[in-house]
């Protein structure tokens, strides 16, 4: 560690540094309890008397001369909340991918979260008593699909085959962990003013509320007066994730503290609080500097579209959108609909959601504006690239913006005058007569006209709202097909 760490005033400087709080990331059943389990037993508990240990939500082990600081990211509820914290409060994350089952969509979204966080990744190839020999060299190429480059494959990522069964890889795995932390320098900043992260909190019926925070600097010592978000308190016990007691908790560490007037907030960062005056507060897991950090070097954005073809093409795209220094950081692509995992991840990122001919589904629309998420599915490309370009530039239109009018072609008819009327159902906004519409099919403009007659039922209306179905008249004409999209320009 360099020498300035020296400088601490009352502190004991370890060459070290400051333990690396880990995260493990990855895709359901690929392993991830079952490796923090087998740390947590073959290195935590051999030494403990009994060899009971709390689950304070996180532990540490001594793997060496070094000591590690493992969220221990439990069950799968609340799992995407879960694994955002994990990837902002940690310093690198272990991305778990079982060799026999290969990248999965939850392994895609860990990465993204990773890299959204700035957090480096070391994949801890699982399963490895499971794989064929072909797996490794599968899974690498399927990671560097995903701008994974790991080592051997022109990149520096570490890849470590393991086992959380049999523990095989798993002393390598923890040095790997000492080496890439090395790297980070994390500094032991015992003596900079407190900054905590609340990682767990609950209310217990015998001792009131309760919550582990981790300790990033400073130090956390008992009798302090705190807050965490809205929630203050006077720290009346520190407890390890051995079960002790405690006077005091230094950088890297996991304590829960005893005191707290409510349960804290997840995510919320403690600070100490100066005869009732805080020192900083810091409450929304919106505004950890992650997000902003990011945000900074461009335009986060998480991308859907129907197709394989269709997703590498709108990438490739708004890949080469730049204003000046910013950019497009594309966080994660995927084929589908966009569903709650993506606006959970804008939303922690500080992004926005693009769609290309796909739908939004309506949880996903909820909880986009509960947290104030810009989400919006395009019809054609260019319309896509056109608002990224704005958003680029700094325009907020995704919120601004309302959806284009849309229909979609249930049915065609052809009147006695031989034109053909499409049978519509607006999908969003109204169509009035003599709106200059684009008919869109499978993604392409295929015509564009006027519209120069509207009906519902046999009554001329000047105009169809969403929800209603309409017979809409198109000039030039047009040979309409069932699937069409009617988009007023
Ligand atoms: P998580 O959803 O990622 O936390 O996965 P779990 O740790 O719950 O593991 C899912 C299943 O895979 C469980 O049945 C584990 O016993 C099994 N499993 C996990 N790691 C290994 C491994 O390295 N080898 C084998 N054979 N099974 C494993």
């Amino acid at each position: 560690m360099p020498k300035s760490n020296l400088k601490i005033e009352n502190q004991v400087v370890r060459s070290s540094g400051r333990p690396p709080v880990v995260v493990v990331l990855g895709h359901i059943d690929h392993g991830k309890t079952s490796l923090l389990d087998y740390i947590r037993k073959t290195r935590v508990a051999a030494k403990e008397e009994g060899g009971i240990t709390q689950r304070i939500g996180a532990y540490q082990v001594e793997a060496g001369e070094k000591k590690i600081t493992f969220i221990d990211t439990p069950g799968h509820e609340a799992f995407s909340q879960m694994r955002q914290r994990g990837a902002r409060v940690a310093d690198l994350a272990i991305l778990v991918v079982a060799a026999n089952d290969g990248v999965k969509p939850q392994t895609v979204e860990a990465i993204a979260h990773a890299k959204a966080a700035g957090v480096p990744l070391v994949v801890a190839l699982n399963k490895i008593d499971l794989a064929s020999p072909q797996d490794a060299a599968k899974v690498k190429g399927q990671l560097a699909k995903e701008g994974v480059l790991v080592e051997g494959q022109g990149g520096k990522v570490p890849v470590v085959p393991v086992s959380a069964k049999t523990g095989e890889g798993v002393p390598e795995l923890l040095e790997m962990i000492g080496l890439v932390s090395d790297l980070l320098e994390l500094k032991e900043e015992a003596g900079a003013p407190l900054e905590a992260v609340v990682i767990e909190s609950l209310l217990s019926p015998q001792q009131g509320p309760l919550a582990t925070v981790l300790v990033k600097k400073g130090t956390l010592r008992v009798g302090e007066t705190v807050s965490a978000g809205e929630v203050g308190g006077k720290v009346k016990a520190l407890i390890d994730d051995r079960g002790r007691r405690v006077l005091e908790a230094g950088p890297g560490m996991p304590v829960q503290v005893l005191g707290f007037n409510a349960p804290p907030p997840v995510g919320a960062v403690v600070t100490r609080s100066l005869g009732g005056l805080e020192v900083k507060k810091e409450t929304s897991v919106a505004q950890l500097p992650s997000s902003s950090d990011s945000q900074a070097k461009g335009l986060n954005v998480i991308l859907r579209a129907d197709t394989q073809g269709s997703l590498e093409a709108v990438a490739a795209a708004l890949e080469k959108i730049r204003t000046g220094e910013k950019g497009i950081n594309l966080l994660l692509k995927g084929v589908g609909p966009i569903g709650d995992a993506d606006v959970r991840l804008a939303s922690a990122t500080g992004g926005v959601i693009l769609g290309f001919n796909v739908s939004v589904g309506p949880s996903a629309r909820k909880l986009a504006d509960d947290l104030g998420v810009g989400v919006r599915s395009f019809p054609v490309i260019y319309g896509l690239l056109e608002a990224a370009e704005k958003l680029v530039s700094g325009a907020r239109v995704l919120e601004e913006e309302e959806k284009a009018p849309e229909a979609e072609v249930l049915a065609t008819f052809t009147l006695h005058s031989g034109d053909l009327v499409a049978g519509v159902r607006v999908l969003s906004g109204r169509i009035k007569y003599r709106d200059r519409v684009r008919v869109i099919r499978e993604g392409e403009e295929v015509h564009q006209g006027k519209v120069r007659g509207l009906k519902i039922g046999k009554e001329e209306v000047p105009e169809v709202r969403t929800g209603q179905e309409a017979g809409v008249l198109v000039k030039p004409g047009f040979a309409f097909r069932k699937g069409d999209r009617i988009v007023v320009s």
